[in-house]
């Protein structure tokens, strides 16, 4: 397909990264390479709002995937990062901010008793994994198809995020031995994880699921789903880790824990915590957490863990984060989320709005998505039309159809009403496009 303008700045810049680093990116999903054209260079972002190097003005709906839950550049954040940064920026000591960091998860989430500060969502699944395997001796894990947990060897079977965007199987460089323990089988499917308990009895160390899942588009879990993983790890000496990385302190105070009350033994998370620094953390039952170094015998670590300007960051965020921030979020995602689906009904395109809280996506059918198979069935080349059409018109969506949108607190009428008035040409853009 054609796109509707050009981006020079970008693509210079794009050629010039793309001659030193492998895609001219460093995250697979920001090359555009599912919608095609010039992935856009940002230099600033302002509330609900991001800037090119070009000039142009988008309304943000991908909030760094996530973090952004006050939008860019919030005064209170700014401060306190400035703050932090005038004190020095790592000390490979403890400090006190990673206390108070790590007080606040704990005070939020119930079921974190104790609680690890690491450096990315993908050190804390695979942290938590270690940690679930040494306490249990066992060694295999079970995972869902379509969910995405990181970039760690053994959960990239069948993932979702940029491996579902790009449609790989596998990925090379990851070895037998290394995925060899993992058992994927369907998103929602409680029989499938009985079935493989059965199939495998004693030798399953833990079940890992995105507490709602976000990689595969928007998947929330059927009622009872998360209950029943419980169940199951609980009867066969298994733990239950949920990753709320996307879903913590994003879906509610206390996260997606916040919503179904399901107490996981392990939790992740990342993301909002870090207030848009590298701050991410891993926790859950006191006596698991026990069997960490130095506590106990399975190790971990990181030079840049607790970083004091992350976590400065991201404890900044999180207090700011109070009953009438998350519903204002909630409140603008369902006015979006309204607006999307009413302009695509109007140019009569197939399509289903899915919501966790105030994380939502569209998919390009009129089938309820349950799973990673049921996403795959959406008719994607009219996502990529309807992207292409809001990016020309200063509205920028995630460069893939198998991912969640974010809104933020910033996200006030003005950027409703830009959102709104692009919306009808993308809807017509999508009902005209052709696979
Ligand atoms: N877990 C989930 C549910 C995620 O969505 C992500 C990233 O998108 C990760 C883990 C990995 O986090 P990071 O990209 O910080 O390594």
């Amino acid at each position: 397909m054609s796109f509707p303008y050009d981006a020079p700045v970008s693509q210079t810049l794009f050629d010039r990264g793309s001659l030193v680093t492998p895609g001219g990116v460093n995250s697979p999903v920001r090359a555009f390479r599912a919608v095609g054209g010039t992935p856009r260079f940002m230099v600033s972002g302002t509330g609900p709002y991001l800037t090119d190097a070009d000039g142009r003005e988008y309304v943000d709906l991908v909030c760094s995937w996530g973090p952004m839950i006050l939008g860019h550049s919030h005064p209170e954040v700014i401060a306190a990062v400035q703050e932090a940064v005038a004190r020095g920026t790592s000390f490979g000591t403890p400090g006190e901010g990673e206390v108070a960091l790590a007080e606040e998860i704990v005070a939020r989430v119930e079921p974190v008793e104790q609680v690890r500060l690491v450096s990315s969502g993908t050190e804390a699944t695979m942290s938590a994994i270690r940690l679930a395997r040494g306490f249990t001796g066992r060694a295999k894990i079970v995972k869902f198809a379509g969910c995405y947990h990181g970039h760690v060897d053994a959960l990239l079977a069948a993932a979702g995020s940029g491996v579902a965007t790009f449609g790989l199987p596998d990925t090379p460089g990851v070895t037998g031995a290394q995925a060899g323990d993992t058992i994927v089988v369907p998103y929602n499917d409680l029989a499938a994880v009985r079935a493989a308990f059965a199939a495998q009895p004693g030798e399953i160390a833990c079940v890992i699921t995105e507490a709602s899942p976000g990689n595969m588009g928007v998947v929330p879990p059927m009622d009872g789903f998360n209950a029943g993983l419980k169940e199951i790890c609980a009867a066969n000496g298994a733990l239950y880790i949920s990753d709320e990385v996307m879903t913590g302190f994003r879906t509610s105070k206390a996260g997606w824990f916040g919503i179904d009350g399901v107490r996981p033994d392990l939790m992740t998370f990342g993301k909002v915590m870090g207030g848009g620094f590298p701050a991410a953390a891993f926790g859950g039952r006191a006596d698991v957490m026990a069997h960490l170094a130095p506590a106990g015998p399975v190790y971990q670590a990181g030079t840049l863990s607790g970083n004091p300007v992350a976590t400065a960051a991201g404890l900044a965020q999180l207090r700011l984060l109070d009953d009438a921030a998350y519903a204002k979020v909630d409140a603008v995602s369902a006015q979006i989320r309204g607006l999307v689906s009413e302009a695509l009904a109007k140019e009569g395109v197939a399509h289903t709005v899915q919501a966790a809280s105030n994380m939502f996506s569209v998919f390009f059918t009129d089938r309820p998505v349950r799973n990673y198979e049921d996403a795959k069935q959406q008719e994607a080349f009219r996502f990529t039309a309807f992207f292409h059409s809001m990016l020309a018109q200063g509205v920028y969506l995630p460069p893939s159809a198998f991912e969640s949108w974010f809104v933020s607190t910033a996200h006030d009428t003005r950027a409703v009403e830009r959102i709104a008035a692009a919306l009808p040409a993308a809807a017509r853009a999508a009902s005209e496009a052709t696979a």
